[in-house]
């Protein structure tokens, strides 16, 4: 299976009047876009979580399926990474900003912010002044690094990870007296600050700019400070490797971050005159090379977006889909493989604005296996049209690329294709197997066969499935999936999975839905995302009460924690012989939460096998 996610960036919109009240989006020409969304899965999809600022790393982070809230770390890490800084734990990355300050008043205090781009210096300047800086201010524990035109980076060590700088573009034209870093924690940003106007007012370089009538980059300034975030590897969380290409420093940042490739294509320049045919070929020389999943961003259209500029915006729609999405989608289609294509922005950027708004954006999901009832034309219309709502960008990877595909809920609502000689074949097939194995199975093992009820852990199993379960020589353990029946609370046998035993401590946060648990010898295990599905089609078809919130405290739940108002979390530990445990769809779940412990005497028995699509369970 190959995997295309292609992300223009921005290019959700409003309507707009000069365009007949139509969006970039509806406007554009897009034939190709607009063919595959008939056949696709098309619906709005969250990237932003609620709170946060609609950041291009924040949305990209949340579709490569790290969630935001858990993981982002700010901006500078990610540009530290992408240009090829190997960050330590105890290292925090500054932005450091060669700007203009003016040059009349004698106190540095009381300069004026003239330009935060130093007039866009070339960086072959910046890289002489950056090195300046180094010579004077580094040492052991600062080290300054040259990137491009005015943006650059310093890595600190033993730093906070935090400190409430004043961003230099948001004070042009203002006195830098009220916005240098004054509060606690800040002498030495501030001392390195006015210093640095010292090394770098009279350099030769600012010298010979004032000469030639241009801004000088008198000064540096410090911003967004923030450690490396720790994204799990990609490769450990899907099984397939990821390749990025992208002209942006914080989408490269993320995708290095998460092990996977960063691809640089000549002439990318991150506007509406980017090299498109060097991305289509780049993707299609990554997928050739072997990797599975290659994610393509576009800045073209969230550009025009910041600019105002309508028909560049549309242009740059028209350009992804003739000149990337087209060839990409003839060479998979060629390629012999199974593919699927995810093609959504970001956040939007609506022209209106000129800058990101949080709202969900359209997204469409092509299978090369399956056909969907899609939509006729993508835009953000139709897309919520379909009624169809991812709640959280992070879990839209689940529906990508799964390693259930069989049971996609998503697909399971999709029309049913009328069955042919073919899939009878192997439906007979598949029971015959399934009674063989059976039989098998009864003969060496004490087992027996149930069925899964309801949704509570669906993406793993389905409503229904037949699941054959063995107690023999079992003792329950962390990850197991369970069939229990406890009587006095529910009539019917439940399917969990068991995330703590006795004499485990969990530690749960309904906000942040984290559960992390600490065993007997002291380590801790994060179940947080660890076989969690959270899926979320729409929250209206699984009502409220299981949702992830704060129900510890049922009536019928014993749980007796300790909740910690400060952080949001919920403490406790499982009592001997008793379990705690969880559906993987954790959004949709009667499991411990809502009531309370299970006695281990009565677990029935340990799912070792499914059926229909037969599966060995292993983990
Ligand atoms: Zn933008």
């Amino acid at each position: 299976m190959k995997y295309l996610v292609l992300i223009p960036d921005g290019m959700a919109d409003v309507s707009i009047q000069e365009l007949g009240n139509l969006t970039p989006m509806q406007k554009a020409n897009k034939p190709c876009m607009d063919a595959l969304a008939k056949e696709s899965l098309v619906g709005i999809v969250s990237n932003v979580p609620e709170g946060m600022v609609p950041e291009s790393d924040t949305a990209n982070m949340a579709i490569l399926s790290f969630d935001p809230k858990v993981y982002s770390r700010g901006r500078s890490p990610l540009e530290a990474v992408s240009m090829g800084i190997d960050m330590q734990p105890d290292e925090t990355a500054f932005r450091c900003n060669l700007v203009t300050l003016s040059e009349d008043q004698e106190l540095y205090e009381d300069k004026i912010m003239i330009d935060h781009s130093a007039d866009e210096i070339t960086t072959e300047e910046a890289d002489e002044l950056i090195k300046a800086l180094q010579e004077h201010f580094g040492n052991q524990e600062r080290k300054f690094y040259t990137g491009v035109s005015y943006r650059h980076c310093l890595i600190w060590k033993n730093r906070p990870d935090s400190y409430p700088f004043m961003r230099p573009h948001d004070i042009l034209g203002q006195c830098i007296r009220d916005h240098l870093p004054v509060s606690e924690g800040g002498e030495d940003y501030y001392a390195f600050m006015k210093e640095s106007y010292e090394v770098l007012n009279h350099h030769p370089v600012n010298q010979s700019r004032r000469a030639r009538g241009l801004r000088p980059a008198n000064s540096a300034w410090l911003w967004s400070p923030g450690k490396k975030p720790a994204l799990p590897s990609f490769h450990e969380k899907w099984g397939i490797d990821g390749a990025v290409i992208s002209a942006v420093d914080l989408i490269k940042g993320i995708g290095l971050c998460a092990g996977m490739r960063s691809i640089d294509v000549p002439g990318a320049t991150g506007n509406v005159h980017t090299n498109y045919d060097g991305k289509a070929k780049a993707a299609i020389e990554a997928f050739e090379s072997g990797v599975e999943f290659v994610y393509v961003h576009v800045e073209g259209p969230d550009e025009c977006g910041h600019r105002g500029e309508i028909d560049n915006k549309v242009l740059s729609i028209e350009l992804i889909d003739q000149k990337i999405l087209k060839p990409v989608y003839e060479y998979l289609v060629n390629c012999g493989d199974d593919f699927k294509i995810l093609v959504l922005p970001d956040h939007p950027t609506p022209i209106e604005i000129r800058t990101h708004s949080s709202d969900p954006v359209p997204f469409m999901l092509y299978d090369s296996k399956k056909e969907h009832s899609g939509v006729v034309g993508f835009d953000e219309q139709s897309a919520r049209n379909t009624g169809i709502v991812v709640e959280h960008g992070h879990n839209l990877l689940d529906s990508v690329i799964n390693k259930y595909d069989h049971q996609d809920p998503i697909q399971k609502n999709a029309a049913k294709k009328a069955s042919s000689f073919a899939s009878n074949f192997f439906d007979y097939l598949e029971i015959f197997v399934l009674s063989i194995t059976m039989v098998l199975i009864l003969f060496t093992f004490c087992a027996r066969i149930c069925r899964v009820d309801g949704e509570s852990m669906k993406n793993t199993f389905y409503d229904g499935q037949p699941l054959i379960i063995s107690n023999l020589f079992y003792t329950p353990d962390n990850g197991d999936v369970v069939v229990f029946h406890q009587t006095e609370k529910y009539q019917k046998p439940l399917v969990k999975r068991i995330i703590a035993t006795g004499g485990q401590k969990v530690v749960l946060n309904f906000e942040k839905k984290t559960v992390v648990i600490t065993d007997a010898a002291g380590n801790a295990v994060d179940y947080s995302d660890k076989f969690a599905t959270f899926y979320n089609r729409d929250k209206t078809d699984f009502g409220e009460q299981y949702e992830w919130r704060d129900n510890l405290y049922s009536d019928n739940n014993p749980i007796d924690a300790v909740y910690d108002e400060e952080t949001g979390e919920y403490t406790f530990t499982v009592p001997e012989g008793m379990l705690f445990v969880m559906g993987d769809n954790r959004n949709f779940s009667a499991d411990s939460r809502s009531i309370g412990f299970i006695d281990e005497r009565t677990v029935l028995g340990k799912a070792i096998i499914s059926f229909k699509p037969f599966t060995i369970i292993t983990d």
